[in-house]
C-alpha cells in the first residue's frame, strides 16, 4: 500500500459515505420520550448496522434504543486495550434535516458561496474565516433550506471510511476498536441508554468542529429554580399586606450580576443564564442555568443565590423563597486529567497527519463528557465541519480526509505504544 493509493481511497469513502448519510433526516426531537426520539433515526442505525456487517466486523448490534455497536478485532499481534471510537446519529432540531442534497462547490476561490434553494442566503468568510483555508479545494454545504449534518454525519463517515481502510490495507496497525453511534445528542440524551459494557476502557467521539480541534474541558453545569410564594389580597385592600411574588422575583432576578451572562462573557468566564420567568401575585418561579469550567465559581454563585434569599425573606416577612440546584454535568477536564495519554496521543496524532493540534475548552457539554463520568475518559475530536446547526453549514473534502488520517495514526499509536493494558 503506498499514502497516495491509501488517500485516494480515503478521499473517495468519505465522500461516498458523507453524501450518502446526509440525505437521510435524522433530526432528533426534544418533546418525544421514546429512544430514539425520532423513527427516522432507526433508517440511518440500519444502514450503518448492514454496512457494518458488510465490512466483516463483528459484534454488530442495533439495540432497541437505536445505538448502533461494532468491533473490529485487532491487527494480529496487537494486545492493548479495546479502544472505542463515537460518533451520533441525529441532527440538531435547530434546522429542518428534510431531503438534504449535499452541494459540492469545486475549487472554492475564496469569495461568497450561493445557495440553489435559497437565493438570499449567503456564505462568506465573513461567516466563516475558515473558508480561506480551503482556497482551490471542495466544499460542501446543503442546498440552503436545510442543515448539511456534518454534526455529526461526518463524524460517522470518517469512522466508517477509516474501519474500511482497516479492512482493505492489512498492514495499517490498530487496536481492536469498539464502534458506537448513539441517537439523540442533540437533545441531551445521548448517553441515556447507553451500554459502556460493550465500549472499551477509553474512547474518542468524533464530533467536534474546526481541523486540528481536540476538546479535552467543557463545562461544569447546574441549574437552578427560585420559586416564590407570596400572599395574595384584593388589591383595593393590599396596603401592608399584599406579598406580591411576581414582583418580588422580578426584582430578584434584577439583583443578579448584570454582566455575567451569556451575551456578555466569552472564552472561559462563566455565567448565569434566565431561561425561565413566569408568574403572579401567588406564586413565581425563575430559572437558570448557571456554567463555569471551575465548579468552585458556580458553588460561589449558589452562594450569592442563597445570600440573596436570605436578603429577600428577611425584606418580606411571611413571603417563601426555596431554592434547588441540580447538576447537570461536569467539566470532563476532572476526568480527563487523569489521562493525559490520550490526549498527548491525539496531539501526536495530528502532527503525523500533519494537522496542527488545538486544545479546546467546549462551551457547552458533550456526551464524550458523561462518558468520562460513566468510566470511560473520552475527548473529542475534529470532524473538519463549521457552522453546525445552521443551513450554512459547510464541510470541506480535505478536511475530512485529514480527520480520517488522524484516526488511523491515533489508531497505530495506541497500538503499537501500549503493548501492555493502559492502567486505569
Ligand atoms: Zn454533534
Amino acid at each position: 500500500m503506498t499514502d497516495r493509493n491509501l488517500s485516494g481511497f480515503l478521499h473517495r469513502e468519505v465522500l461516498e459515505r458523507f453524501c450518502r448519510y446526509v440525505r437521510i433526516n435524522t433530526a432528533s426531537c426534544e418533546k418525544s420520550t421514546s429512544s430514539p426520539s425520532t423513527p427516522a433515526q432507526l433508517e440511518l442505525a440500519r444502514l450503518l448496522k448492514a454496512e457494518l456487517q458488510e465490512l466483516g466486523l463483528t459484534a454488530v448490534t442495533l439495540d432497541e434504543f437505536g445505538y448502533v455497536y461494532a468491533t473490529l478485532p485487532a491487527s494480529p499481534g496487537i494486545t492493548s486495550e479495546p479502544l472505542s471510537l463515537l460518533a451520533h446519529l441525529d441532527t440538531s432540531p435547530a434546522e429542518s434535516g428534510e431531503n438534504v442534497q449535499p452541494v459540492l462547490h469545486e475549487k472554492y476561490q475564496g469569495g461568497l458561496i450561493s445557495f440553489a434553494d435559497d437565493p438570499n442566503l449567503i456564505l462568506s468568510p465573513e461567516d466563516s474565516p475558515e473558508l480561506l483555508f480551503f482556497k482551490g479545494e471542495t466544499i460542501i454545504t446543503a442546498s440552503g433550506t436545510t442543515l448539511l449534518g456534518a454534526d455529526n454525519k461526518a463524524g460517522i463517515a470518517e469512522i466508517m471510511a477509516v474501519l474500511s481502510a482497516f479492512v482493505r490495507f492489512r498492514d495499517l496497525m490498530h487496536p481492536e476498536l469498539r464502534i458506537c453511534f448513539t441517537p439523540d445528542e442533540e437533545v441531551g440524551r445521548g448517553t441515556g441508554h447507553i451500554d459502556v459494557r460493550r465500549l472499551g476502557t477509553s474512547g474518542y467521539t468524533v464530533d467536534g468542529g474546526m481541523i486540528g480541534e481536540i476538546d479535552v474541558e467543557c463545562f461544569h453545569a447546574l441549574q437552578v429554580e427560585v420559586e416564590f410564594s407570596g400572599i395574595n389580597i384584593h388589591p383595593g385592600y393590599a396596603k401592608n399586606r399584599m406579598i406580591n411574588a411576581g414582583q418580588v422575583a422580578a426584582r430578584f432576578a434584577a439583583a443578579l450580576p448584570r454582566f455575567e451572562t451569556p451575551e456578555n462573557t466569552e472564552g472561559r468566564e462563566g455565567f448565569y443564564h434566565l431561561t425561565g420567568i413566569e408568574g403572579n401575585e401567588c406564586r413565581a418561579i425563575l430559572k437558570y442555568i448557571l456554567r463555569d469550567f471551575d465548579d468552585n465559581a458556580n458553588r460561589k454563585r449558589v452562594e450569592f443565590l442563597e445570600q440573596l434569599k436570605e436578603t429577600f425573606a428577611q425584606r418580606d416577612p411571611g413571603l417563601k423563597i426555596e431554592l434547588s440546584v441540580t447538576e447537570q454535568y461536569r467539566n470532563m477536564a476532572e476526568v480527563l486529567n487523569l489521562h493525559p495519554d490520550l490526549i498527548a496521543l491525539a496531539e501526536q496524532a495530528m502532527i503525523l497527519a500533519g494537522v496542527v493540534p488545538v486544545r479546546k475548552a467546549v462551551r457547552g457539554g458533550t456526551d464524550g463528557a458523561r462518558l468520562c463520568f460513566m468510566g470511560l475518559p473520552t475527548p473529542n475530536l475534529f470532524t473538519g465541519g463549521m457552522l453546525f446547526h445552521s443551513r450554512k453549514e459547510w464541510i470541506a473534502i480535505p478536511a475530512m480526509q485529514k480527520a480520517c488520517e488522524v484516526l488511523i495514526k491515533l489508531c497505530a499509536l495506541y497500538a503499537g505504544k501500549y503493548p501492555e493494558p493502559i492502567k486505569r
